[in-house]
């Protein structure tokens, strides 16, 4: 193995990483990474943390599943590629497509299209939002609703329907024909309500506004993500997704369930969209599909999206999209793996209790430390801490303090991550009770350093 001094500099010279200034890496090299066992990760000079963060949302199942890494390792030897462009298809993902297909009935889902990730996820259902009103003859609706707050993955498409501007900001222009609604985040919204149900209804009322003065028969879909990850966990109120459901059907306007983060049972259920009883037209799905053991995502349409297609024009309804590694035999063998340890081991119901401890102790972290502005969470294994530099005025604080409190609490024993002015937690959801707390005492050492 290579020295630090080595790996430091060539990271530097030769790697850039996403979301981060290339030119930084020298001042500010990464962790690196070289081992991981369960719920914790080990960097190369030795110390191990508990994993706050789960890789990045995605290690549902811990880092030692034997039985994903012998499927991709048999996969490998058996056919590690082919091609699933009309015309040839492979064994584990018909399998999977039907595994899914059991997994996703009860959210309506009947049909899933195949991706390498998140970001082509999202792409695929955009894409197929649009060609699907042409199929049923309203070509008009071309455009897209989403939420401020909301992350959807760094394509163009998803680059525009986000709805944090640091990630679109420095791309523009971006797609046009794309509007925000505002986010349904009792902390901080344009109509200073801080009652989630009262909020949850403004909200659905700028989004009807928006509709109204775009005209319904322009606009193609809505995405949402169920509970907001990456633009700072936020959870909407329990009505929330089902008003933005109402609307959508009244409209005609498919909603798409952008279930990256919050599939695969992150929040207690199998999928967001179930944990708030909301049946969308379309769901994407990545992250937990594998584990992150593979590269792979899904795009799944619901009974009655999927008819139209089938039942339609043969030129329109054509799926002129798709990448080389859709439906990868490789990454479809571990997302079947992985499904079925998720299912076995009832990763789920981990994550309920896991999620309230985790909530519970950040809320007392809340009471002891000005610097915690908001704590959310509460809803499986998902949570925010937003730190601020004057609890009244809700100034968010600064770079460097929040950066302090990450240093200090991975040098006491727990990996978080960075968005904002908020420390984002997303372990594995088989994390035990011992873990949680070491989370919860390594954040408490932060705090405290900067307090
Ligand atoms: N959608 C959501 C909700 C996400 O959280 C992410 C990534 O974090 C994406 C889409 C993009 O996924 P990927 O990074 O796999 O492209």
């Amino acid at each position: 193995m290579k020295d630090s001094n080595f790996l430091n500099e060539n990271n530097a010279r030769h790697m850039w990483h996403p979301m981060g200034h290339p030119g930084a890496m020298q001042a500010h090299p990464p962790r690196i990474i070289s081992s991981a066992q369960g719920s914790t990760i080990t960097d190369m000079s030795g110390k191990t943390v508990v994993d706050g963060v789960g890789g990045l949302w995605c290690v549902n199942v811990g880092y030692s599943c034997d039985p994903i890494k012998k499927a991709i390792a048999d996969q490998l030897q058996v056919l590690p590629y082919y091609s699933a462009f009309a015309g040839t298809s492979n064994e584990p993902a018909i399998e999977l497509s039907y595994e899914l297909r059991e997994m996703f009935a009860p959210d309506g889902m009947g049909r899933a299209f195949f991706t390498s990730g998140g970001s082509d996820a999202v792409e695929t259902a955009l894409r197929l939002a649009r060609q699907y009103h042409k199929v049923r003859g309203e070509p008009s609706r071309t455009k897209f609703l989403s939420l401020k707050k909301g992350y959807h993955g760094t394509h163009f498409g998803g680059a525009s329907v986000n709805g944090n501007n640091r990630f679109r900001i420095n791309y523009e222009p971006l797609l046009p024909g794309c509007f925000h609604i505002p986010s349904p985040y009792p902390y901080r919204n344009p109509f200073n309500e801080s009652d989630p149900t009262n909020l949850a209804q403004l909200c659905a009322a700028a989004m009807v506004d928006e509709i109204e003065f775009q005209g319904a028969n322009t606009i193609a879909a809505f995405i949402m993500e169920p509970i907001q990850g990456a633009g700072g966990v936020i959870v909407p109120d329990a009505t929330f997704m089902g008003l933005m459901r109402d609307i959508c059907t009244r409209y005609g306007i498919l909603m798409i369930a952008d279930e990256v983060i919050t599939g695969f049972g992150r929040t207690g259920d199998w999928s967001g969209s179930r944990h708030w009883g909301v049946q969308p037209d379309m769901m994407t799905m990545a992250k937990g599909i594998t584990s992150g053991y593979f590269p792979f995502g899904a795009c799944m349409v619901s009974e009655a999206v999927a008819e139209t297609f089938e039942s339609g024009d043969p030129d329109l309804a054509a799926i002129f999209h798709g990448y080389t590694y859709s439906a990868h035999p490789v990454g479809s063998a571990a997302a079947l793996a992985c499904i079925r340890e998720t299912q076995r081991m009832k990763i789920n119901e981990n994550a309920a209790p896991r999620g309230s401890q985790l909530f519970n102790g950040l809320l007392a972290l809340k009471d002891k430390y000005d610097i915690v502005g908001d704590v959310r969470g509460g809803h499986g294994l998902m949570a925010a801490l937003e730190l601020v530099s004057d609890a009244n005025a809700k100034s968010p604080a600064a770079p460097s303090t929040v950066s302090e409190v990450f240093n200090v609490a991975y040098e006491a024993g727990a990996m978080v991550r960075i968005g904002g002015n908020n420390l984002l937690m997303s372990p594995p959801l088989i994390i035990s009770e011992g873990e949680v707390a070491t989370i919860l005492e390594a954040l408490d050492a932060g705090l405290s350093a900067v307090s």
